[in-house]
């Protein structure tokens, strides 16, 4: 089996195919030993098969499959189909999709591929579609054990944040309502090829199997988050009263009401209060 993080490896492989690295893809590509069977190790803890985003040589897929009955990797790219053909050629538990992630119903891709296997997610994913990837995998309510995450450290700090605390953001509130967060270990930028301008962390995220706070209507609670935290330098009353149209006095005794202060700010408030508030207004 080649290793695929050998940067001689890789340059040679691209280099036969005449592959140049696609910024707007976010293609950086792994060049660490060590990273790849540390995510595929616990990725594939509980799950028989793995769903992978953005393969690009292979260099983490070939770490899933030797750890799975079956990956199934979906690859934006047009031009990586050929060259994971050449690299992955050893495996047969590996199916490559050319499409677009983020178009991916998950749950009918589990009951087509996937009939009475434990899944997991894993990807070292574009840096461009972080959020928008993971809370589509989150709000898809898929029967997976887990996901296991390669970010950007400043992204995985806010998403596994805990809420109450400076690092939080309106997606901290949203991950948590979804599933149990925790960054595993660090990624320096000197990982990757190309290197990008900042370094990376792998996050683990494990569904909830209920939501940890009963909040009434979802739809109606994100409002409310998402208000609260849309200019982190006001405080929630004036922040809710403006993005919801609510008088004050009414945002304030609702605030009173769930043990917050006056002056709260977003990054204060606990799943519990959000909760609250979201019942309340
Ligand atoms: N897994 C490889 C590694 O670790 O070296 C490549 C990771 S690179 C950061 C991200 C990969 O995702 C690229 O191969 C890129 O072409 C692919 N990609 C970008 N956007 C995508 C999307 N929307 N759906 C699927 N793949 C995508």
């Amino acid at each position: 089996m080649k290793d695929l993080s050998d940067l001689r490896v890789i340059e040679s492989t691209l280099k036969k195919h005449g592959f140049d690295f696609s910024k707007k893809l976010g293609q950086n590509f792994l060049t660490d030993p060590q990273v790849c069977p540390r995510m595929a190790e616990l990725a594939c803890s509980n799950a028989d098969a793995v769903v992978e985003i953005g393969p690009g040589i292979g260099v983490l897929t070939q770490q899933l499959a030797l750890r799975a009955k079956k990956v199934v990797a979906f690859e934006l790219d047009r031009r990586l189909p050929a060259v994971l053909k050449e690299t992955l050629s050893e495996f047969d538990n590996i199916e490559i999709i050319n499409q677009d992630f983020l178009e991916v119903d998950l749950n009918d891709l589990i009951c087509e591929k996937f009939e009475g296997m434990r899944v997991a997610v894993c990807a070292n994913l574009p840096y461009y579609i972080t959020s928008p990837l993971i809370m589509g995998v989150l709000t898809a309510r898929a029967p997976i054990t887990r996901g296991v995450f390669m970010v950007q450290k400043e992204a995985g700090e806010r998403l596994c944040a805990d809420p109450g605390t400076r690092e939080a953001g309106a997606v901290t509130i949203a991950v948590r309502y979804y599933a149990a967060a925790r960054e595993v270990f660090g990624v320096p930028r000197t990982s990757f090829i190309p290197a990008p301008r900042v370094d990376s962390e792998v996050i683990e995220l494990i569904p909830n199997q209920t939501p940890p706070v009963e909040v009434g209507d979802e739809v109606h609670f994100f409002r409310v988050v998402k208000a609260a935290f849309s200019q982190r330098r006001k405080t929630v009353v004036n922040c809710l009263s403006s993005g919801l149209g609510i008088p004050k006095e009414g945002v304030l005794s609702a605030l009173r009401a769930c043990g917050a202060h006056d002056r709260s700010r977003a990054e204060e408030l606990t799943m519990e209060q959000f909760a609250a508030l979201s019942r309340m207004l």
